[in-house]
């Protein structure tokens, strides 16, 4: 859950009193999360028709998606590791190359196959001790992007060992708001937010003409916002050890896992990603929680469109080159 940094934003202020339009929202919970829909529409009737429109949708990508629902097409992958391949649907074998492509671009920071060492970092508050070194480096054992193999042609999918698993938790819910954004442009919804527990797709404007606003919250004080952005046609993304994360002989470990080690990342709390699209935002905060400041700043800056801001355990704030903090972050 991303609820390190609450990402607020301003609704509507002021309503013009020439137009009709007004900005409707909904609350609700959707792949195991909260997601908040808002649509600028000319009536209630409009506004809930809209938002009825982006929930199918998204429930739609959650049975695609899905590694804890049995019969969608990712548990199916998952039931025939190291067995078989499995054929899929374009929209999941297309999925499934940007996510290997991404974990080409973070030198595999990212990749959905941590999802093996899910069977051993609990963080629902059932884990009371570190797991043995050994289970550690026997389980990461079955980790690695590269041991997914997309056959193009077949367009099926086979993880080549048997105790392999992926799961989309770090990009799932960035895919789900790109797609349901899209409907509803296409629709010819002049503006809204699609905010996956803190995955913003934004676009248009609030009906006052003016911008939609994010705040970024300090994580170390959650009741400040340290900056305020103005977000138009984008996207921005927090992933954050806030809510989840496990205590174990007094360390803190975070829910994100280094593909690489098999242990929890540690050295930042919190990491928002701005980009044209929220799934490559999504991906990428996780990423650089895993690759750390010096090397996820560096990444970001050779990314056309993409942005960042990072806070460390030690209440540093970094940001890469393009980002202007609006305000005195040392007064908080
Ligand atoms: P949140 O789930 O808080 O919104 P993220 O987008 O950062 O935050 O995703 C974290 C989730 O991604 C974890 O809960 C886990 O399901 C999954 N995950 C953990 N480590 C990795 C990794 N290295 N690569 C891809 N997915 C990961
Ligand atoms: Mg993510």
């Amino acid at each position: 859950m991303k609820a390190a940094l609450i990402l607020f934003y301003l609704l509507f202020l002021a309503f013009p009193v020439f137009s009709h339009d007004e900005v409707f929202t909904r609350v609700c919970k959707l792949m195991g999360s909260r997601y908040e829909i808002s649509v600028v529409a000319s009536s209630e009737e409009e506004g809930v028709e809209y938002i009825d429109m982006a929930v199918a949708e998204i429930e739609r990508i959650e049975q695609l998606i899905s590694s804890w629902r049995p019969d969608s097409e990712t548990s199916k992958i998952n039931e025939a590791a190291g067995n078989h391949s499995v054929p899929v649907s374009g929209e999941l074998f297309a999925f499934l190359k940007r996510c290997l492509q991404l974990s080409k671009v973070t030198s595999g920071a990212f990749d959905i196959s941590y999802a093996a060492m899910d069977r051993i970092w609990k963080f629902d508050g059932s884990m009371i001790q570190m797991p043995a070194p050994e289970e550690v480096s026997a389980s990461v054992k079955n980790v690695g992007y590269r041991n997914i193999i997309l056959d193009e042609e077949k367009q099926s999918v086979f993880l080549k060992k048997k105790g392999m698993k992926i799961g989309f938790g770090a990009i799932g819910k960035g895919y789900s708001a790109d797609q349901a954004k899209k409907l509803l442009v296409n629709a010819g919804v002049k503006g809204g937010i699609i905010n996956a527990s803190g995955d913003l797709a934004v676009w248009g404007e609030q009906p006052d003409g003016k911008p939609w606003m994010a705040g970024i919250t300090n994580p170390l004080n959650k009741n400040k916002v340290f900056s305020w952005f103005p977000i138009k046609n984008r996207a921005v993304v927090t992933s954050g050890d806030y809510e989840k994360f496990v205590m174990l002989d007094g360390k803190r470990y975070s829910h994100i896992i280094d593909p690489r080690t098999g242990y929890p990342t540690h050295g930042l709390v919190s990491v928002t990603v701005f980009a044209p699209m929220a799934e490559l935002a999504d991906a990428l905060s996780t990423a650089l929680f895993v690759m750390g400041s010096d090397a996820g700043i560096d990444l970001v800056q050779q990314i056309d469109g993409v942005d960042c801001v990072m806070v460390t355990t030690e209440g540093e704030i970094l940001k890469s080159g393009n980002i202007q903090i609006s305000h005195d972050v040392s007064e908080y």
